[in-house]
């Protein structure tokens, strides 16, 4: 009888006495411990009537149990279904009633409107706090930790994660055992994973970059994590010292830099730092290395795919890029609206297959038709380009393709020409309506502290290396853009903001 992830990540923790998690407090938990807690945690769900395929949604804190929560899950072949901590019930009520989920583990704040979600579904409502206690921690006491893994196959549903969602209704993406454990075993030979690192944890665990790509990785290889309930730059300078890796979203990056503190001496001992989720900026990256002497490496991954490229361990990682398709997985770009392979050098759509890509999209058949072809390759909606040595970059979203006038703009070609103005920090570019052009380019753009460079200056920058259909018809200062939990810019909240600036005035 075997079950794949769990004999992969868990089942090797029963024997160990070292070490595997280190609190903010900085309290162990050796592996054994977590074994025990994830085995009685998985007893407490066998109690409470779930079954194999059942799914459990859990909305709580970022803690050693929650993370134990899901080991149990697997261990119990219960489908994990983790949401943001951000999410109001209203959300959450979408989530338990699409899954049809049989229980709903909350934090206890919340208790009487997310116990009222569970009740409008027919689920069960358990409790577990950020503290890693609650009335599923008692059960789990009760039960105690004698809990034999239930059998799975590879093709075994292991979780669902629903997608962001920044268009209509979030979907979703129904992941197997094999789509997580054979993403991780590439992961830990690429980034050279072992028993001896110890990786600053400080990522969200609802999401696929903290849950999977960090903490599976780690359990796989037999390292340790410091596991921080989220991040906090003055908190990670304290316990840099003590890690050996760190997995990053750039947003970690560059507040690291903003600290005067964050220096070479603090991280010579680091053997890597990675960043994903959301595009790293090459003058991060450079400004990164000049500082400390490492060389991020940065990769690409989504929800649906786990991880699909990665810059080289060894060899050159190159700012700008999301490095090459991991081994296992085909990467294609192809034309959005053909769908024909499109010439090296040419952006399009990227297309990727591989053991990594999800099974489809939760009950929604058509969804998963138009995304996930028949031949197994998934439409990512990233816009990417493969250059000459095989590097992929990422242009921008889809569906923040401007088109204006007729003519294509993708945002990142102008934001590029934007972020080397003097005095800006940061940009962002969208397309708004517009009466005469169908989309008008608006570029927003954070100015460095203390500086502000003047419209017309970034005018005449633009009007020196793009066409005119490029050039941002608008151009706005503002202190900062709007990101979601994970670093990503919310490009959509920016839409809004502006969606009326070209308006025709009313009579
Ligand atoms: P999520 O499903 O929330 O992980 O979001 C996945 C999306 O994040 C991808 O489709 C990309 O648009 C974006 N993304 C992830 N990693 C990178 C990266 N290194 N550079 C640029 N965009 C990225």
């Amino acid at each position: 009888m075997t079950n794949p992830l769990y004999d992969a990540i868990a089942a090797p923790l029963a024997a160990r006495t070292s070490a595997v998690l280190t609190d903010a407090a900085g309290e162990t938990l050796s592996g054994a411990k977590l074994h025990a807690m994830a085995m009685s945690l998985a007893s407490a769900l066998a109690g409470l009537g779930l079954k194999p395929g059942d799914r459990m949604a859990v909305q709580i804190e970022k803690s050693p149990r929650a993370l134990a929560l899901y080991l149990a899950a697997v261990a119990a072949g219960v489908v994990f279904l983790p949401l943001n901590t951000a999410y109001t019930a209203d959300e959450v009520d979408y989530f338990v009633g699409n899954a049809r989920a049989a229980l709903l583990v909350g934090d206890p704040a919340r208790a009487d409107s997310l116990r009222a979600v569970a009740a409008r579904h027919g689920a069960l409502f358990e409790t577990l706090d950020g503290a890693g206690e609650g009335s599923l921690v008692e059960l789990a006491r009760l039960s105690g930790p004698g809990f034999q893994p239930v059998a799975r196959a590879g093709s075994d549903l292991a979780a669902i994660l629903y997608t962001s969602g920044t268009t209509g209704r979030s979907k979703g993406a129904m992941l197997t055992q094999d789509n997580l454990l054979s993403n991780a075993e590439v992961l830990v030979k690429e980034w050279r994973f072992t028993d001896r690192d110890v990786l600053l944890h400080a990522l969200p665990i609802f999401h696929t970059h903290g849950l999977f790509v960090a903490s599976n990785v780690v359990l796989l290889s037999g390292g340790a994590m410091i596991f921080l309930p989220g991040f906090k730059a003055e908190q990670a300078i304290v316990w840099l010292p003590k890690a050996t890796t760190m997995m990053g979203v750039p947003t970690f990056y560059t507040r690291l830099l903003d600290d005067p503190r964050f220096d070479r001496d603090l991280v010579a001992h680091m053997r890597l730092f990675t960043s994903g989720s959301a595009p790293l900026l090459a003058e991060t990256h450079v400004q990164f290395e000049n500082r400390t002497g490492h060389r991020i490496l940065e990769r690409y991954g989504m929800t649906e795919t786990n991880m699909n490229t990665s810059n080289p361990y060894d060899g050159e990682r190159r700012a700008g890029t999301v490095g090459f398709p991991l081994p296992g997985v085909e990467l294609k770009i192809t034309d959005p609206q053909t769908g024909a392979t499109l010439p090296e050098g040419e952006p399009g759509m990227i297309e990727v297959r591989g053991p990594n890509v999800f099974a489809g999209y939760w009950e929604m058949p058509e969804k998963t038709r138009e995304e996930l072809r028949a031949d197994g390759f998934f439409l990512t909606g990233d816009i990417g380009v493969v250059d000459a040595d095989g590097y992929v970059s990422i242009v921008g979203r889809q569906k923040d393709l401007i088109i204006t006038g007729g003519y294509n703009v993708y945002p990142k070609e102008i934001e590029l020409v934007l972020d080397e103005q003097p005095g800006v920090l940061e940009s962002a570019v969208i397309g708004v309506p517009h009466p005469d052009f169908g989309e008008a380019v608006v570029a927003v753009i954070v100015p460095l502290p203390g500086q502000s460079p003047t419209p017309e200056a970034l005018r005449a920058a633009m009007a020196a290396s793009l066409a005119k259909f490029k050039q941002p018809k608008h151009i706005e200062l503002l202190s900062e853009l709007p990101r979601n939990t994970m670093g990503k810019v919310q490009k959509n909240l920016l839409r809004k903001d502006f969606a009326t600036l070209f308006a025709p005035a009313s009579a």
